[in-house]
């Protein structure tokens, strides 16, 4: 023991690397080092990780099938594809799995309420739906103008039970979303925990959200042994923050010959603010309390970002993704808004799951992996979400193709 890739990273200090660490007011340091401190206790906790597996189990829908993608395999003409279905969680995507974490966390600490900020909304309905079972208040932050867009997302954390607090300041959309969360958590850091949506944040957050995803990867490599008797030799996720990819990585991680690619997506061009492809076209900074590559505007500021997947569209990445890429030991793979529409009709129409637009972008990059590779290699690939919550905008821009039959 101490000698595997998980247990030696982070350092203590929350540095993968150079990448990573913990930028934050001096008010903070207190309250973050009891997370540390309490998440440091907990991981090693009978009755924690008890209840972890007893309410994934029980409630979550744990553990997901690998799925033989027999269909979407044959009309690529090369390598096996296989799915992780991350898309059978409950609420629909992986998001779950830090979530429940985060708030048995919560409880843990004596916490009242669970803050975070929201994006597209799907980690403020995952974090609502884990504070709804284990009894927590939840607010959630989240920008006006993705109040506005994200309507149906706003519905369900409300039936849910969380409040929502609208960020009124600058652009209205994420960025000022977590300047809001954290406002509100300094507020009250007794009663309150923040809950990270990502392997982002400061320390302890890329380390512990990357370790409740982990799941994905240690049931996915049992799972695909089943399957094949061996160890896959691609496994392909999309990055935003990269909690999903982390997830399904933790567990090839020590395994040398298992190639692991990050897929970033490439939006509707290469010009800063068309795209969200971090890792590509960033470079090193601190945002949002954390040392990473980020997408910065000529003001050294975080840059516009775009994706047709709004789940994708951060300006930085998760610093052990900084880390792992520099090292060598992951790929970095692109992925175009158009690519990612074929993808999520391929799967639809071939296998009859409709993915995530998010997770469409590992799976048209699998795709093309898969056509430069031989019969008899296999590629697993994390399908992180389903995609129901995409099909209204999908199909007003992109008409639906004629189907195979
Ligand atoms: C949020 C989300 C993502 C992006 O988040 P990561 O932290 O990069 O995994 C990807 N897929 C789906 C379905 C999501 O909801």
């Amino acid at each position: 023991m101490g000698t595997s890739y998980l247990e030696t990273h982070p350092d203590e200090k929350g540095y993968f690397g150079r990448f990573g660490g913990s930028f934050i007011p001096p008010q903070l340091e207190g309250p973050f080092a009891e997370i540390t401190q309490a998440y440091n206790e907990l991981k090693h906790s009978p009755a924690f990780i008890e209840e972890l597996k007893h309410v994934r189990k029980h409630y979550q829908g744990r553990p997901t099938p690998v799925s033989f993608a027999k269909n979407l395999t044959e009309q690529c003409g090369g390598a096996k594809i296989y799915l992780k279905r991350e898309d059978l969680n409950h609420t629909g995507a992986h998001k779950l799995n830090h979530c429940m974490a985060e708030v048995i966390l919560a409880k843990h600490l004596g916490k009242k309420k669970v803050i975070a900020e929201t994006g597209a909304g799907q980690h403020g309905v995952a974090l609502a739906t884990a504070a709804a079972y284990f009894g927590l208040e939840c607010e959630i932050h989240m920008g006006e103008v993705d109040i506005a867009k994200e309507h149906p997302n706003v519905v369900r954390m409300k039936i849910l039970g969380a409040r929502v607090v609208p960020a009124t300041h600058g652009l209205k959309t994420l960025k000022e979303a977590v300047d809001s969360a954290f406002e509100a958590y300094l507020e009250d850091p007794i009663n309150a925990i923040y809950c990270i949506g990502s392997v982002v944040g400061p320390h302890p957050f890329p380390m512990m959200v990357r370790d409740f995803q982990s799941v994905i990867g240690f049931e996915a490599k049992e799972q695909f042994a089943e399957h094949e008797g061996r160890l896959p030799d691609h496994v392909v996720a999309c990055v935003g923050g990269g909690s999903n990819a982390m997830g399904i990585f933790s567990g090839f991680i020590d395994d040398a010959g298992v190639a692991l690619h990050g897929v970033e997506p490439t939006g509707r061009g290469e010009k800063l603010g068309d795209h969200a492809a971090t890792l590509t076209y960033g470079e090193e900074g601190v945002m949002h309390g954390f040392n990473s590559i980020m997408l910065k505007d000529a003001n050294g500021e975080p840059a516009p970002v775009y994706s047709i997947g709004s789940g994708i569209d951060y300006p930085s990445v998760g610093p052990e993704h900084a880390y792992l890429k520099e090292i060598g030991r992951t790929k970095v793979g692109l992925c175009s808004d158009e690519e990612a529409v074929d993808a999520f009709y391929k799967l639809s129409q071939l296998e009859g799951i409709i993915p995530a637009l998010e997770s469409a972008h590992a799976v048209a990059y699998a795709m093309k992996l898969a056509k430069t590779l031989d019969k008899e290699q296999t590629i697993l690939v994390n399908l992180s979400g389903r995609g129901d919550k995409d099909i209204d905008f999908v199909v007003e821009h992109h008409p639906i193709p004629h189907a195979r039959f």
